[in-house]
C-alpha cells in the first residue's frame, strides 16, 4: 500500500498571463453566465472558442484547448451554473483532471473564478479530490513499462483555504487504500495477506490490533463465521478489531464508534457455486471491511474526537468437502440458530458474529460496510449505495449527506413483516429466501437481529463498489465508495446525537 505523493500549493492571487504560461496544463473552471469578476488572463478567448463549437448548454464535458503561447498551454476548461450538484461537479472533476493525467503530466495548475468565495472553494475542493483519486497509485503487475499516473503537484489559482483541503486529503487516502486492497488479486491478498497489511497500517496509525483466530471464535462460539471460513484448506480466516483514541483524548464522553466490514478475499459462492460471469471480480468481496480501515484511517489522520473501532471479517466463501450446506443448522455467538439456504449468502453469516461482538461494548454508533447483495445493484444499478438502519428518523439525514458527500445513497424500508420471508421450520431464521425479490432488505433485516443493546445502526450495502469507467470523482472502476461518505456523516455530528 502507498500513500498519495501529490502536493497542493495555493495561491491566493490571481495568476497573470506569465503564470499561466509557465504551466504546460491547466484546468479553469468559470460561470456559465454573470461573468463579472473573472480574473483568468485568457477567459474571453476560452469563451469565445467554446462558443464557436455551439456549446449553448454549461459544460458536463471539458472543453480542450491550446492558449496561443510560447507553451501552448493546454486547457480543460468548463463553465458551469453555480451550486451545481456534488455529484455532478465531482463527476465533472473527474473528467477535467482526466486530461493533464492522460498527457502524463506532473503536475497542473488550477483556476476557479467568478463565483462567490464559498462556492470557489467548494469547486476548488472537487478538482482537488478528482487529482488526489487520480494521482493514487494502483496496484499494477504488468512486466513490461507502466502507464501510472504521474501526476505529483497542483498549483491551486483563485482560491485559499486556511485548512489547506486537509480533509480532502484524508478522505482520498482512506479511499485510495481501500482500492488499493480491493484491486489485489485474491493469490495475492489471502486473509493472512490481509491480516499482514493491516497489521502494518495499524501500526503506523497506533491503533490497537485484535486478532480472534478460528480457535478463539470456536471458543466464542460463533459458529456463523466459522460456518463460511470451514470452508477454506487453511484456518486463516478471522475477525480483527482496531481501536483507534483520539490524540489529546478527544471529546469528554464522546461515544464509540465501531465500523463493521465484510472482508471475503474471494467468494466462489461455496457450494452454491457461481457461473463464471457472477464469479469474476468476486476477490473484491472484501471491499466493505477496506473502506472500514480506509474510513478509520481518514478519521485517525483528522484526529477525529470520538473513540473509533473497526471490526473486519476475513475470510474466503471457498468449495470443497468441509463447505458448509444448504439446509445446514448453524448458531451464532449470541445463540440465534440458523438455517442456510444458500451458501452464496456468505458475507450475513460472517456479519452476523462480527455484528454481535461488535455491539457488545455498546458503541454508540455501528456503520457496517459490505458488498452484501445483487438485489441491491438490481435496484439501484452502480451509481447508488443502499442504506437500512435501525433508526428511521435518521434515513433524511443520512440520504442529505449522501448528496452533499458527493457518495450517494437511497433507503430501503425495514418494517418487522419482511421477516416473514425468513421464517424456518427447523430453526430460528433462514438466512434468506429462494423466492423473495428483495434480498437486499431481507439481507438487513437478518442483520440487524445480531444488532445487539439497541444500538444505532446505519447498513451500507455497496452496490456502488465498482462503477464502470469510475463514479463521481473516482476514476477507476474500482470506488472505494463510502469513504467520504462515512467520514462527512461522523464529521457531522451522526455519532454526536
Ligand atoms: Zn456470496
Amino acid at each position: 500500500m502507498q500513500g498519495i505523493a501529490l502536493k497542493l500549493r495555493q495561491h491566493a492571487g490571481w495568476p497573470a498571463e506569465t503564470d499561466v504560461e509557465k504551466y504546460a496544463d491547466w484546468v479553469v473552471i468559470l460561470p456559465f453566465e454573470a461573468r463579472r469578476g473573472v480574473r483568468f488572463p485568457s477567459a474571453d478567448l476560452l469563451y469565445q472558442r467554446r462558443a464557436r463549437l455551439g456549446r449553448k448548454e454549461p459544460d458536463t464535458e471539458p472543453f480542450i484547448t491550446e492558449l496561443p503561447n510560447e507553451n501552448g498551454t493546454r486547457v480543460a476548461f468548463a463553465s458551469i451554473k453555480p451550486r451545481l450538484g456534488q455529484f455532478e461537479l465531482l463527476t465533472l472533476a473527474r473528467k477535467l483532471v482526466a486530461v493533464p493525467v492522460r498527457n502524463k503530466a506532473e503536475k497542473f495548475a488550477v483556476a476557479v473564478a467568478g463565483f462567490p468565495a464559498r462556492e470557489c472553494e467548494r469547486i476548488a475542493e472537487a478538482v482537488i479530490a478528482a487529482a488526489y483519486a487520480a494521482a493514487a497509485q494502483m496496484p499494477s503487475f504488468k512486466s513490461k513499462g507502466d502507464d501510472k499516473p504521474r501526476l505529483r503537484a497542483v498549483e491551486l489559482f483563485g482560491v485559499r483555504a486556511p485548512h489547506g483541503f486537509g480533509r480532502t486529503a484524508a478522505e482520498a487516502e482512506g479511499n485510495a487504500i481501500a482500492r488499493q486492497l480491493s484491486l489485489l488479486p485474491s493469490n495475492m491478498l489471502t486473509p493472512a495477506d490481509y491480516l499482514k497489511a493491516i497489521r502494518r497500517i495499524a501500526r503506523e496509525n497506533h491503533w490497537k490490533l485484535e486478532f480472534h483466530d478460528m480457535k478463539s471464535l470456536a471458543h466464542m462460539k460463533a459458529g456463523a463465521f466459522l460456518a463460511v471460513a470451514q470452508g477454506s484448506p487453511t484456518a486463516d480466516a478471522g475477525i480483527v478489531r482496531l481501536r483507534y483514541q483520539p490524540r489529546g483524548g478527544g471529546q469528554r464522553g464522546a461515544a464509540k464508534v465501531a465500523l463493521v466490514g465484510k472482508g471475503i478475499c474471494f467468494d466462489t459462492g461455496g457450494v452454491n457455486l457461481k457461473t463464471a460471469r457472477t464469479m469474476y471480480n468476486m476477490h473484491q468481496d472484501m471491499q466493505g471491511s477496506a473502506v472500514a480501515l480506509g474510513t478509520l484511517l481518514a478519521l485517525t489522520k483528522l484526529n477525529y474526537r470520538h473513540p473509533a473501532e473497526a471490526w473486519l471479517a476475513l475470510a474466503m466463501n471457498h468449495i470443497g468437502p468441509k463447505s458448509y450446506k444448504p439446509n445446514d443448522v448453524i448458531a451464532a455467538c449470541d445463540g440465534t440458530t440458523i438455517e442456510v439456504i444458500d451458501t452464496d449468502a456468505e458475507g450475513r453469516m460472517v456479519l452476523a458474529d462480527t455484528l454481535a461482538l461488535a455491539s457488545r461494548g455498546k458503541p454508540g454508533l455501528i456503520i457496517d460496510f459490505a458488498t452484501l447483495t445483487g438485489a441491491c445493484v438490481h435496484a439501484l444499478g452502480r451509481a447508488y449505495s443502499g442504506i437500512f438502519t435501525n433508526r428511521e428518523d435518521l434515513v433524511p439525514r443520512l440520504v442529505r449527506n449522501g448528496r452533499t458527500s458527493g457518495e450517494r445513497v437511497w433507503p430501503f424500508p425495514m418494517d418487522a413483516d419482511y421477516d416473514e420471508a425468513l421464517r424456518s421450520d427447523i430453526a430460528d431464521v433462514k438466512q434468506c429466501s429462494t423466492e423473495s425479490g428483495t434480498d437486499q432488505i431481507l439481507a438487513a433485516r437478518f442483520l440487524q437481529r445480531f444488532v445487539k443493546n439497541d444500538v444505532p445502526w446505519v447498513h451500507i450495502d455497496l452496490s456502488a463498489a465498482r462503477s464502470k469507467n469510475g463514479l463521481a470523482h473516482i476514476p477507476t472502476e474500482t470506488t472505494g465508495f463510502g469513504v467520504r461518505y462515512a467520514v462527512s456523516l461522523l464529521l457531522d455530528g451522526l455519532a454526536d446525537s
